[in-house]
Order: C-alpha cells, then structure tokens, then sequence
C-alpha cells in the first residue's frame, strides 16, 4: 500500500516525500480512508505507531479542500493531548504534513507565560494542538472560540485520565459544534474511556493496531 493509493492529495504526498516516509504505517492504512470519508473514529494505538499522522494527514487534506467561502481564519481543527511534549511534537508534525498548503497552526499548553501563544492565536489559524488546562484558561479569557470547530481529536484519553484531566476534557466537550468530525485514540480502553469514547463518537469505526 502506498500514500497515493489512500488517495493523499499531491501536497500531502509532496511533504511525506520530504519527510521519506514511504509507505503508511498499519495504523495509518486503516485510519486515513475512514477520516477521509468523514467517520469518527476510535483508534486503539500506542506512541510510536504512526498515530499523529493517521489523525494528522486526513484533517490538513478536508481543510485544504475547503470552498474558498469556509476558508475563514478560525479554528476549525482541535487536538487535545495531555503534555506539553506531546503538542509540541504534534504541533511539529502538522507543520511538516501542511508545508504545502496555506494552513496555519498554533500549539498551547501550561506552565509558561501564555503572550506569546496569545500573539500566534491573534495572527488566525486554523488547527489548534492543546494541553486541556491552558486551552480552557484562554478560553475563559475569550481569546479562543470553539464555534467553528469541525475537526476534534482526543489524543491518549487514556492518560487524560491518569493525569486527572477528564473533569477539564468533560467542561471542554459541550464549547464544541454538535456537527464535526471526532478522531478519539487511546493506548488501553478502561471503564471511564471506554464510556468517555461512546458518548461522544457517532458510529466510529474502530481501528485497533
Ligand atoms: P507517532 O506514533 O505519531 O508518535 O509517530 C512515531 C514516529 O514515526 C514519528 O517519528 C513519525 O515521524 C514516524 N512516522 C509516522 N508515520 C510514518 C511513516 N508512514 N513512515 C515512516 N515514519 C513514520
């Protein structure tokens, strides 16, 4: 299997070129066509298998692919994850997946002075990577809407949990558009995710790698 065969769009595959990935990860292969088409998804996988892309490729492409009157600099895409390591890597990846295209993206997360992230949300983008606390801060503090969200990714809801996050994801979760597309991964499904995940996803499919 190959990128082109997921039907990737040419400034997709351009990036992957430059990044020589050269085939899709098993993750990947099962994750990108059912995004593509718009299904929710629930995705068992651990770090490390290629997950980011697999969430990360099929959101750069709907958003490119959007008529120019839905081009609006707002947030259309948001990615939720629990450390701070965790955005900064994601972040990293959708600027290298989207080089090509005219998306822009910030990434948010605790435990440093929030003006510089506040400057990069006034310039307008359209994907936001975020840790859950610094999200609901800026939020409070109305320098970020939720309104226009059609993309929504709960990256490693399994340690959200752990790290004792739900109570911040569960205050998050009604700020979002009923309509939109939900990508929700998780390394090992306890009681609380597995429950978390079948409240919020609509006839997801299930990959689990
Ligand atoms: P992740 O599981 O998303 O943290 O990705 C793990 C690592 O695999 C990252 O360093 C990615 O850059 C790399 N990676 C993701 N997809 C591919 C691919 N299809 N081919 C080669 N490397 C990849």
């Amino acid at each position: 299997m190959t990128f082109k065969e997921l039907n990737i769009s040419e400034p997709i595959l351009k990036a992957l070129i430059n990044k020589k990935y050269e085939n899709p990860t098993p993750i990947q292969e099962k994750a990108i066509p059912a995004a593509l088409d718009g299904s929710d998804l629930l995705g068992i996988a651990q770090t490390g298998t290629g997950k980011t892309a697999a969430f990360a490729i099929p959101i750069i492409q709907q958003l490119d692919q959007l008529h120019l009157n839905e081009r609006r600099r707002e947030i259309k895409a948001l990615i939720l994850t629990p450390t701070r390591e965790l955005a900064i890597q994601i972040g990293e990846s959708f600027l290298d997946y989207s080089k090509y295209t005219g998306l822009r993206h910030a990434v948010i997360y605790g435990g440093v002075n929030q003006r510089p992230q506040v400057d990069k949300l006034k310039w307008g983008i359209d994907i936001l990577v975020a840790t859950p606390g610094r999200l609901l801060d800026l939020i409070n503090q109305k320098y970020i809407s939720l309104d226009h969200v059609r993309h929504f990714v709960l990256d490693e809801a399994d340690r959200m949990l752990d790290m004792g996050f739900i109570h911040d994801i569960k205050r998050l979760l009604p700020m979002l558009p009923k309509q939109k597309q939900t990508l929700f991964f998780s390394a090992t499904m306890p009681l609380t995710i597995a429950n978390l995940s079948r409240s919020i996803l609509r006839n997801p499919v299930t990959v689990k790698i």
